[in-house]
């Protein structure tokens, strides 16, 4: 099992046996947590098959004329995992663990199925990645897109950019609470995002 594959594979191990742990309360806490996330994803998913469903199409993906889903080993975060577990039936889980038991042929993402994302909600990184042929594509011809667009990027940075408190460094938070710790934890371990949040409490002082 490559590197990635096991690091993806513990996360999804150690979020689902933390949540089994959980009293109902403490499981209906969380996903009311997630739900506006849950809701903002439904509505960028909308948007993106109202727009782009003709631009990117299975083809794409198998051609390798994208880099979307093409590529190997791509970022998932602690709370991609969390909230996938929290949504997803266990034999979804199983197959994501499954597929990472693999063998990888290293020519596309593992979590690639023949129907596509094998994720219930794929990760954040993949949902907002638009490559340069679609992005021209579609905005080049369509202000109004271009605007809604950017409107939902700003959404996504409410809950994954942590110059304020986010969704996604909360779910960490509260795994780390709970005796955890995880590669995928990004926001308690990348550099970059560790700026992030130092700057943002110095300029709050
Ligand atoms: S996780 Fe899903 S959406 Fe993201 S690159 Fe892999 S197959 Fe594509």
């Amino acid at each position: 099992m490559s590197e990635y594959n096991r690091e993806q594979s513990e996360a999804i191990v150690l979020v689902r046996r933390h949540l089994k742990t959980l009293s109902p309360s403490g499981l209906a806490e969380l996903k009311t947590r997630i739900r506006n996330y849950v809701r903002f994803r439904k509505e960028a998913d909308q948007f993106l098959q109202d727009y782009f469903s003709q631009i990117c199409t299975q083809k794409c993906y198998q051609d390798h004329y994208s880099a979307c889903c093409s590529r190997e080993g791509i970022t998932t975060f602690f709370a991609d995992v969390v909230i996938n577990v929290l949504i997803s039936s266990a034999e979804e889980i199983d197959r994501l663990l499954r597929v990472l038991s693999l063998p990888g042929l290293g020519t596309k993402c593992v979590y690639l199925g023949k129907r596509g994302c094998i994720w219930r909600i794929k990760p954040i990184v993949c949902e907002m990645f638009l490559c340069e042929h679609a992005r021209k594509t579609l905005f080049d011809k369509d202000p109004s897109a271009l605007k809604e667009w950017q409107r939902l990027k700003r959404r996504e940075k409410r809950y994954t950019w942590p110059d304020r408190p986010v969704l996604f460094d909360d779910l960490e938070t509260c795994f780390i609470r709970a005796g955890y710790s995880s590669s995928l934890m990004y926001f308690h371990n990348s550099p970059g995002l560790l700026r992030v949040k130092s700057s943002a409490s110095k300029k709050s002082r």
